[in-house]
């Protein structure tokens, strides 16, 4: 043991450790030069090699490095100090997701210039010029153009970064459309503070079980203090209705609010109800924002002033300056799992966050995952519940469709009950939606003549027709080529036949079947540029489209009040492959799918195509049974001692070259350690043998809940040494099982 003085000294503060936002192994200490004040969290700018880098001051001493080798911190930068709570927060899922802390950092410090002091900007407005041809449509203009003026003529002055981003046209174009005189250039401040939502007006009275429900939420939100609330209720039950009372309470506080939402990019009808209720829109985080944009929320975030941020999973990792609320909305959504660059999921480090920040948070479902129920169950986490559609509306009936005794004619995918009640639905004046997760013509193109399957060069995978776009494509690598003339296997000509559906196809049929419907596609191929799913809203909306056909981009919350019949196409997609939570996911996407039938007064029908009508999925569904189903499928988990009964990591090796990928991974198991309570299953292909040109090997790992798997995984790991062509991807708690 060190010998402790009586008084222990303060903390030497001549040097500190700083926290680069790179995937170095740990922070690096500098030497604070005489006279400059610095404190554990801020933001400081240091030299590293020949560059000089931002960073975060992350402790005072920290290795024993020589006085004089130490460089000087070069300048602290003008940003309020990370939080104690957020550095805790990194350093937690950097040890959790095997990632070194400065990678997470990142995350973090995502708008390296956000921590410049703010600069007025340029900005662009529309010219009386500008007016007149936009006005008049004027044929000069470009597409291009046009866009950028029908932008600017609704707003105000907007840096050419943000216009030509909505306007999907690179800075030159407004930049000479400034020089030809159609665009003015205007200095505008920098970045003003959000309009501050205003918790005041009162929402729609509520029905009672929405009150009790809200009240409990407001409650917790005004005590603090850390805990979860799964927030269950039937999809139509008034859950947002009743989170958006939490947010009133914690903004009465003078709070900060994190929305987390599965895919913000579908979520314009929320955001409006949000600004109405609210007054004000929120502060928006996802990944097609604008530079200019980022850089002043991530700032407006920091001082406190955007307060409330509706975002993309990373939005987690904003500097929050005081957090009182996190609320996650489809909690369920496999898509808040990041399986890039750090791997994720952001629905359990929001829990994980909530719990270092002492803050509520609620999860928010009406399909609650496996693991939120069995946490709601245990006790760990409260629940509230909604148990029915509020006003009149009514869950949908849902009829099961034998697809054995019900054939569709041959080539088509329609069996006879479904295009029967697409033909009432239509007569009737109503809307119908037809879902098939799917994108493009066909899922498979082959010879009639050998049998070759067009199959992508770099991936384990068939290639899709596109007929919308021309040719072939891999949904896995984005490869693409052109249908060829020949069969690539046996020369013959014209000899390509379409295997199975995709939406277009389904597009194809109903067409034939009711020439005069009017027919939207909705995927997210068929959508280009921030505003389409917008647009193809409000013209289902403004009932233009009397059928609607999509993948699983359509299944969320939106309201279509005609909208009355749902056709699930295939009903077993999903249920194939080698995925742990095939049946849930099934069963969450086709109960979100139907219940987008009979939203208002109207009573809605699903029908569901399938081969398994004995499935316990398709039963839960057609019985209204979720717990039922829940329970069954805890049971199987808990026999198995999968997820969340057990924990799993997936650990994948993958190589350009076949052997040296199954070299790797036989170096692996040899080098596997022994530990209580963890398994390892594999090596083994991974189901998609081959990925984006890597061959890919995949090992398993298995671990009962208690059992230390990040610290064995950790020394696994490190223990193999490799050459440089191989990677190694840790992946916890997996949800991708390709
Ligand atoms: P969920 O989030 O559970 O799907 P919503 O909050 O979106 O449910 O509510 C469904 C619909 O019912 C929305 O159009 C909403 O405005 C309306 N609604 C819900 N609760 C009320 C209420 N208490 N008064 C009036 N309208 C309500
Ligand atoms: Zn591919």
């Amino acid at each position: 043991m060190s010998e402790q003085p009586a008084n222990a000294e303060p903390p030497r503060t001549d040097r500190v450790s700083v926290l680069l936002p790179l995937p170095l192994a740990g922070a690096y200490d500098y030497r604070v030069a005489n006279g400059m004040q610095v404190g554990v969290g801020d933001f400081v700018r240091v030299p590293l090699g020949r560059r000089r880098l931002a960073g975060v001051v992350w402790g005072p001493n920290h290795a024993e490095v020589a006085e004089a080798k130490l460089k000087p911190i070069a300048e602290t930068l003008p940003v309020p100090p990370l939080h104690d709570e957020l550095r805790r927060f990194v350093e937690w899922v950097a040890n959790y997701t095997l990632t070194p802390p400065g990678a997470v950092l990142r995350m973090t410090m995502s708008v390296p210039d956000a921590l410049e002091p703010p600069r007025a900007l340029t900005g662009y407005t529309i010219t009386d010029i500008g007016r007149l041809a936009c006005a008049t449509a004027d044929s000069r203009l470009t597409p291009q153009r046009r866009r950028v003026l029908a932008i600017a003529a609704d707003g105000g002055a907007a840096t050419a970064g943000d216009l030509g981003h909505r306007a999907a046209c690179g800075v030159g174009v407004i930049k000479a459309m400034a020089a030809a005189g159609l665009l003015a250039a205007v200095d505008v401040p920098a970045a003003l503070p959000p309009p501050v939502p205003d918790w005041r007006p009162a929402g729609p009275p509520l029905s009672s079980a929405q009150e009790i429900a809200a009240t409990d939420l407001i409650e917790k939100v005004r005590r603090g203090g850390y805990g979860v609330t799964l927030l269950d209720g039937v999809t139509g039950s008034g859950k947002t209705e009743v989170y958006f009372a939490a947010i009133a309470a914690a903004l009465e506080q003078g709070r900060q609010v994190l929305v987390l939402l599965p895919e913000i990019a579908l979520s314009a009808q929320l955001l409006k109800r949000f600004a109405d209720r609210f007054g004000a829109p929120p502060a928006l985080w996802h990944s097609d924002l604008g530079h200019a944009q980022r850089r002043a929320t991530w700032r407006h975030v920091a001082e406190g002033q955007a307060r409330v941020v509706i975002g993309a999973r990373s939005a987690l990792f904003l500097p929050f300056s005081d957090l009182g609320l996190i609320v996650v909305d489809e909690e369920h959504e496999a898509s808040f799992k990041q399986e890039e660059g750090v791997i994720y999921h952001a629905r359990d480090m929001a829990v994980v966050r909530a719990s270092l920040a002492r803050l509520p948070i609620v999860l928010v479902s009406a399909t609650p995952s496996l693991e939120s129920t069995i946490n709601a169950q245990s006790g760990r986490y409260a629940r509230v519940h909604l148990p029915a559609r509020h006003g009149t509306a009514r869950l949908p009936e849902i009829r099961v469709v034998d697809m054995r005794k019900q054939k569709p004619e041959r080539q088509r995918f329609l069996s006879p009950p479904l295009v029967q009640a697409l033909g009432d639905t239509l007569g009737a004046g109503e809307q119908a939606m037809l879902f098939l997760n799917r994108r493009g013509y066909a899922p498979l193109t082959l010879c009639r003549e050998c049998g070759h399957r067009m199959q992508c060069p770099n991936c384990t995978a068939w290639l899709i027709e596109h007929r919308r776009a021309g040719g072939l494509q891999c949904h896995h690598c984005g490869y693409a080529t052109p249908m060829p003339p020949n069969c690539p296997g046996c020369a013959a000509a014209g000899s390509f036949a379409a295997c199975g559906p995709g939406v277009e196809r389904l597009a194809e049929e109903t067409a034939q079947r009711f020439p005069q419907a009017r027919i939207a596609l909705m995927a997210s191929d068929t959508l280009t540029g921030p505003h389409a799913m917008a647009e193809l809203l409000e013209r289902v909306e403004r009932r233009e489209v009397d059928v609607l056909i999509g993948t699983q981009v359509m299944a969320k919350g939106h309201h279509f009040p005609m909208l009355t019949l749902v056709g699930v196409v295939d009903a077993d997609l999903g249920l194939s492959g080698g995925d742990l939570r095939a049946a849930e996911r099934t069963f969450q996407l086709l109960h979100q799918v139907a219940g987008r039938a009979g939203r208002a007064e109207r009573p809605g029908v699903v029908l569901l195509q399938t081969y398994m009508p004995e499935h316990p999925v398709m039963r839960a569904l057609a019985t209204d049974d979720r717990d039922g189903f829940l329970a069954v499928e805890a049971e199987t988990r808990r026999e198995g001692n999968w997820p969340p009964f057990g924990r799993l990591a997936a650990v994948i090796i993958s190589a350009p070259d076949a052997d040296d990928a199954d070299r790797a991974a036989r170096a692996f198991a040899h080098h596997a350690p022994r530990v209580e309570g963890i398994e390892i299953l594999g090596p083994a292909p991974a189901p998609l043998t081959m990925l984006r040109g890597r061959h890919r090997r995949r090992f398993l790992v298995k671990a009962k809940r208690d059992a230390p798997l990040q610290s064995m995984l950790r020394t696994w790991l490190d223990v193999v040494k490799l050459p440089a062509s191989i990677r190694v991807q840790a992946d916890i708690d997996p949800y991708s099982f390709i």
